[in-house]
């Protein structure tokens, strides 16, 4: 093999927490000289980090891994989907590699032997920026904080994926965070399988950060983040009663007002047969008091209906709850059964016109909540960061709005904005997602 510079093509499938493994992968390939292209028929290698979580993403990962070895040949495949070897290669038995995830030394030993470094690589003229390689715009990134989940909720297969949690450390994280502020991320977006839990495999130990002490826990992570100057949004927390210890931050203005939080459900019955965490919560006492402390807090949560035993009465419940809880940004999905899970085995499916039913039904109790939220901010005045800009019409998002998932701010007209961008603005006018926005332009003297 002659010794010009080794490329690889790569193809990142699945949620936040797949996006970041790839990113690691990619920064450990970058700094030790591999270039990293965009078309199958530039790479030497192509490999296809997959996503295994619900059966429909398994055929898309699939159908990806089939598309890289028909457009390239050579192929490694790694993520979650890689548990599923046998599948794997029985439908594709070109694949030259498979990984699981986070076995980010494996998957990058199996690029080595299929194209190996180069060899006169000099890491001091090839420099991979501080920050490593980010598959997100410059101007916000993934804060990945732990693996895995000591859960074991009925419908999920991510424990045996990913295995039980492990805690990063926290001086680790600190410093990952402060590279990537100083690198020009102004939004940090705090991200694992149970943010909440974060330290209870490390017993909270305290780790070093700047040279001073800082437990590895939820709270202690969020106050040392906030000195960073960057948005910090918290993602997947459950509602503990530890989580209200965060909420006061938020009303200092230290961390974003704004929760992800995945409910899945209200109904108690239900919430049981799911074995989700925190389930015993009265999490609308908890909202209730949330809000008082911090009156702008926008809550986010995603929510399943159709799971199998789920009655009527359970469904109504549901619809009772969202009511009561006046959530902001709310993302539903029928049922579906993921091979290997638990809830597989439970009694009562329901059919398929009652879930489309009852989701349909959901989604016109949200939508109509979440248009009157977004038409209370009409006046309001906020900061928004913005995301892009296309023919003078800027798309920006505000402390309410996570990337990819929840709506955006729109700014029209030729203020001269760019991605990055930070500015104040108020609101003009709202859909039943979006909102419209002008600029707030300092006085001229
Ligand atoms: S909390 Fe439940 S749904 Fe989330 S990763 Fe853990 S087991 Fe899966």
């Amino acid at each position: 093999m002659s010794n010009s510079t080794p490329k690889v093509g790569f193809v990142s499938l699945g949620c936040p927490k797949a996006l970041v493994d790839s990113e690691r992968i990619l920064t450990q390939l970058r700094t030790e000289g591999y270039q990293v292209v965009p078309s199958y028929q530039d790479a030497d290698v192509v490999v296809v980090n997959t996503c295994g979580f619900i059966d429909s993403a398994k055929q898309e990962s699939l159908d990806a891994i089939g598309e890289a070895i028909n457009e390239n040949g050579r192929v490694i495949v790694t993520g979650c989907m890689g548990v599923e070897e046998d599948i794997i290669r029985k439908i594709h038995p070109s694949v030259l590699a498979v990984t699981g995830p986070q076995q980010y030394e494996q998957v990058v030993s199996a690029v080595h032997e299929v194209v190996p470094p180069k060899k006169d690589h000099d890491p001091f003229i090839d420099l991979v920026p501080p920050q490593g390689i980010k598959l997100t715009p410059r101007h916000y990134a993934y804060l990945k904080i732990s693996e895995g989940c000591n859960h074991r909720c009925s419908f999920c297969i991510i424990p045996s994926m990913r295995g039980d949690l492990v805690s990063r450390p926290i001086g680790q994280v600190l410093d990952e965070a402060e590279r990537l502020v100083k690198a020009g991320t102004r939004e940090l977006l705090v991200i694992s399988q149970d943010t909440s839990a974060y330290g209870v495999d490390l017993k909270y130990r305290t780790g070093f950060w700047q040279g001073r002490p800082v437990k590895t826990k939820m709270y202690d992570l969020c106050d040392a983040l906030s000195e960073l100057g960057a948005w910090v949004r918290l993602h997947y927390v459950y509602p503990y009663p530890h989580v209200d210890d965060i909420i006061p931050l938020m009303a200092e203005g230290k961390v974003l007002p704004y929760l992800d939080i995945p409910f899945q459900h209200a109904s108690p019955a239900i919430l049981k047969n799911m074995r989700r965490p925190a389930h015993q919560e009265k999490t609308l006492d908890r909202i209730h008091r949330w809000r008082e402390i911090c009156p702008e807090i926008s809550l986010r949560s995603t929510f399943i209906v159709g799971f199998p035993g789920e009655t009527e009465e359970d469904f109504q419940m549901l619809l009772d709850w969202l009511d009561e809880a006046q959530l902001d940004r709310v993302g539903c999905f029928e049922y579906s059964p993921v091979t290997g899970a638990a809830a597989n085995e439970l009694p009562n499916h329901v059919p398929d016109e009652v879930k489309k039913e009852r989701w349909e039904r959901f989604m016109e109790k949200q939508q109509a909540i979440s248009a009157a939220k977004l038409q209370s901010k009409i006046g309001w005045e906020m900061d928004v960061l913005v995301d892009h800009v296309e023919d003078g019409v800027a798309t920006a998002r505000s402390y309410a709005d996570a990337p990819e998932i929840d709506g955006v701010v729109v700014i029209e007209g030729d203020y001269g904005l760019k991605p990055g961008d930070m500015l104040p603005v108020v609101i003009d006018s709202a859909d039943d997602y979006d909102l419209w926005a002008t600029p707030l332009l300092e006085d001229e003297e």
